[in-house]
Parts: structure tokens; sequence; C-alpha cells
């Protein structure tokens, strides 16, 4: 695809994307200002994240750091996502925090393959936060582990080692912490 209907196509999805409930912020972005950091991924070993190791889009199964890297390298462009949901019951908010992680990994897996449509053959979504598509990962345990949803379980942007706050903070996209609510981000690479 030449560059001015890559343009007009990413565009395109920028609209689809503002089109979901809840998004409230869908933005271009050039890869080179993903930014991507070995401590985030050590954070996920070793800040006491439940899901390490637990999950199948989460580390150690992942690619590495420096594999996801290369991999970026690849990419020029991406479809960045935020979107916000309310949080109601303040005491016991993980399952409402949940439930919106999973609606905005709806919305990048929607945003992905309406990329395909429109002539991005690597359109790659990646999540806020573990898979949450299972509460449990089934067969983690098992020898040669197998994700059930291979379709649809995408990876998490901390297990690439991206760091979301520093990479929104450098596109000027503030991040307001609140206990009313919550803010998954997301990214869609397109190439
Ligand atoms: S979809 Fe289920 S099996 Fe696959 S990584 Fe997510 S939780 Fe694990």
């Amino acid at each position: 695809m030449e560059l001015l209907t890559e343009m007009e196509k990413a565009k395109e999805l920028v609209n689809a994307a503002s089109t979901f409930d809840n998004v409230k912020l869908a933005k271009l972005i050039h890869t080179r200002d993903i930014i991507v950091d070995e401590r985030v991924r050590y954070q996920c070993a070793y800040s006491g994240c439940r899901e390490y190791g637990r999950k199948l889009m989460c580390p150690p199964y992942t690619l590495s750091v420096d594999e996801f890297k290369k991999v970026l390298s690849r990419y020029y462009m991406a479809l960045l996502v935020q979107l916000e949901g309310e949080i109601t019951n303040k005491a016991n908010w993980e399952p409402e925090s949940d439930r919106w992680a999973l609606k905005l990994h709806d919305v990048v897996y929607q945003l992905e393959n309406k990329a395909f449509g429109l002539g991005f053959p690597f359109a790659a979504a990646l999540i806020g936060g573990s898979c949450k598509l299972c509460k449990e990962c089934p067969g983690i345990n098992s020898p040669n582990p197998i994700c059930v949803h291979r379709e649809k379980a995408r990876p998490s942007m901390e297990a690439m080692g991206v760091d979301v706050l520093k990479t929104c903070s450098n596109m000027g996209i503030n991040m307001e912490f609140s206990p009313d609510k919550v803010t998954w981000t997301g990214f869609v690479l397109l190439s």
C-alpha cells in the first residue's frame, strides 16, 4: 500500500475506534514513540504480579523484550486506544476493573480484524494488563502449554516491556488515577 493510502486507511481505523462505547481516545502514533524498557518486564517478574507464569500471554511464555523490540522495529505506525470505565464498588473494584480490561481486549481485537480488512496484513493487537479471557489459564501446567483461545488472546503490552505511562506522557496524554474510574490502554500495530 502507498503511504498516503495507508494513512487514509489508518484514519478510517481511528474513526472506527471512536465508535466503541467507553473509548475515550484513539490516536495514531509513530512506533518510535513507544517506549520499551527492560525494567517493565523485570517488574512483571519481581514486583509480585499475580499473573506472572500463570497466563500464557504473560512472561515467561511471551517473546523476550529484545525479540519484541525487533518485531516493533518492523512497524512504523500504531493505533493507541484508551478505554475508560466507571468503578462503582470501590470496596471490591477488581472485578469491575477486569471487566473493563476485557472490554478493551475486545475493542483492540475487533480493530485488529478491521485493520486486516483495510489492508494491514501484519496488524497486531496488544492488550493492557494480563489476559482475562479465562479466569485460570487451562493447561498451563501441561508439558506443552497451549492457549485455548489463540484466535482471540493477545499479549500484554507490559509483558513486552512497553512502558505505557511514559509512552502516554511523551504523547501528551495525561493519565489520571481516580478511585471512581479505570483507564485501560492498548495498541494495534499497523503494517
Ligand atoms: S485465553 Fe485463556 S488460555 Fe489463553 S492466555 Fe488467556 S487465560 Fe490463558
